[in-house]
């Protein structure tokens, strides 16, 4: 993406194939009244009342149903999420024989090159306390390299061609003969096993990703890949995951490269920017998220993996290559070093550009009103997750646990960001919280804190206009003409907004969902 102006598509728009989209309410600002709307291609050509629509090459009946903009959700990882929905569960469980049938089933529907690794069997309550051998694995996995971790995840059992491909596990700490490992060897066999997972595997787990949040009425998902030094197949997973993303039938998919001062690099992957779970700090919840006063808990301050000189030397590089940079700042003093890496190359590159960059912060949970006015100043973008108050906010929340009930209560100040002009973008983490748009707009509105909460509106903004505003596109998140066609059809026939502050109002269910002109997703 140049840096001046976004003229890139989510993919190539060959056909003008015309649709009318008619008989619903269209949740439209330009056109209140509106019961249809005219796709063409990948673009809205009109919008207005069905007696007016003019002809098209095929109709759509929406029986009465509600059309709005299409979720974007700006803050997930593919693959982690397909996996989660497509891997191989081994919790609750009764017994070791259950475990190797379970395995056996899922490894019969893999090709002959995937990897069999799966998490949670738990031998404390069988009968038969003896977990899986080495040998039962392997043949249940028919061969494949296979790895079962226990629920604690500090102990696995591997399967024989795991053992003999990797002699040199015998010389770790916590290696057995029989294929049970702990400590180092476990920790080596898992990694090993996470690497050696084929990029078509990965992929086909994205696959499900894509499909499941395109039937959430998801148009766009943004992908935060982390390069991992351990696993050289990540940069052909991130190439492959955006490859996913220009296939018709699929929501388009961005990518950020997570890797500091590598902007050619990201750029020749096909990322839309480098950074986004770049770390400038870790998480709350392990205490490494970087604060300016200490922990409640613990006499620290967190990690700080970001100076500011990096964070500057990293925007340099993006801007020199025409790239936005992102970083993942979660504590005040994490968000800080991001802004002064901002200051510090605010006289040779102007603040102009810096603003037209849309460079983002990920996160971004604490933070008072000066930060947030600094990120004002440099018209920074903040991708936040609802969902994250919704879990660990409040005042007995692992944030209070962590922080006190004073800044557990002011994290996330949403409403403190909207309030003056920052732009905001709502992701899920996903699979850190789930894919749920509906539910992280719920999280917003129904924040811990009263003070916090956004309006209906504004947090649906920020659900879908907001994610593309963040990827630097302004023709699409609005229902208008001339504007990119992504709009989701729900289960509702009122032709306004759920008002999801109201704790009993249900989540609105798709009907279609319709990314760049395109049905991704269609409820049978
Ligand atoms: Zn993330």
């Amino acid at each position: 993406m140049s840096l001046l102006e976004n003229t890139e598509r989510p993919r190539h728009d060959t056909t003008r194939e015309t649709t009318l989209w008619r008989g619903g309410r269209i949740l439209s600002p330009t056109h209140p009244d509106a019961t249809a709307l005219l796709t063409s291609g990948d673009t809205i050509a009109w919008i207005g009342e069905d007696a007016d629509a003019p002809a098209a090459d095929r109709t759509v009946d929406l029986e009465g149903a509600l059309v709005t903009p299409a979720f974007v959700d700006s803050h997930v990882h593919l693959t982690g999420t397909g996996a989660s929905l497509t891997g191989l569960h081994l919790a609750g469980l009764p017994s070791a024989a259950v475990v190797l049938d379970r395995v056996a089933d899922f490894a019969a529907a893999l090709p002959p090159d995937a990897i069999v690794l799966a998490h949670g069997w738990d031998e404390t309550e069988w009968d038969d306390a003896a977990p899986p051998t080495s040998e039962a694995v392997g043949n249940a996995a028919g061969g494949r390299l296979a790895y079962l971790s226990r629920a604690c995840g500090h102990i696995g059992v591997a399967g024989p061609r795991l053992l003999a491909e990797h002699p040199e596990f015998a010389a770790l700490d916590g290696y057995d003969p029989s294929g049970l490992l702990t400590r180092a060897a476990h920790r080596a066999a898992r990694a090993t096993v996470n690497a050696a997972v084929p990029v078509s595997q990965r992929l086909a787990a994205a696959r499900a990703g894509l499909a499941h949040a395109a039937s959430l009425g998801i148009a766009a998902v943004v992908e935060h890949s982390i390069p991992n030094d351990a696993d050289p197949l990540t940069e052909a997973e991130f190439a492959g995951l955006v490859a996913l993303g220009k296939e018709p039938g699929n929501p388009a998919v961005y990518g950020w490269w997570g890797e500091l001062r590598a902007a050619e690099k990201a750029r020749d992957l096909g990322a839309h920017g480098c950074g986004g779970d770049l770390s400038a700090d870790g998480s709350l919840g392990a205490r490494t998220a970087f604060l300016r006063t200490p922990y409640d808990d613990a006499d620290t301050l967190g990690a700080e993996y970001l100076t500011a000189a990096e964070i500057a030397d990293h925007l340099r590089e993006c801007h020199r290559v025409g790239l936005s940079a992102a970083f993942h700042a979660i504590g005040d003093g994490a968000i800080a070093n991001v802004l002064d890496g901002l200051d510090a190359v605010e006289p040779e590159l102007g603040v102009d550009a810096i603003r037209r960059a849309r460079h983002r912060i990920e996160h971004a949970e604490l933070l008072d009103a000066a930060l947030i006015a600094r990120m004002v100043h440099h018209g920074v973008h903040a991708s936040v997750q609802p969902a994250f108050d919704a879990a660990w906010g409040g005042p007995k929340g692992m944030y209070a646990a962590r922080l006190g009930r004073e800044r557990a209560l002011a994290a996330n100040p949403l409403s403190k960001l909207a309030g003056v002009g920052v732009p905001l973008a709502f992701g899920s983490d996903s699979p850190v919280t789930a894919l749920d748009p509906w539910g992280g707009v719920r999280a917003a509105v129904r924040h811990w804190n009263p003070v916090s909460r956004l309006p209906m509106a504004a947090a649906f903004a920020a659900a879908t206009r907001g994610g593309w505003r963040a990827l630097g596109i302004d023709d699409s998140g609005s229902l208008v003409p001339n504007t990119r066609a992504n709009f989701t059809v729900w289960d509702l026939t009122a032709g306004r907004l759920p008002e999801l502050s109201d704790p009993a109002a249900p989540q609105p269910e798709c009907n279609l969902t319709v990314a760049a002109g395109s049905l991704v997703y269609s409820r049978a």
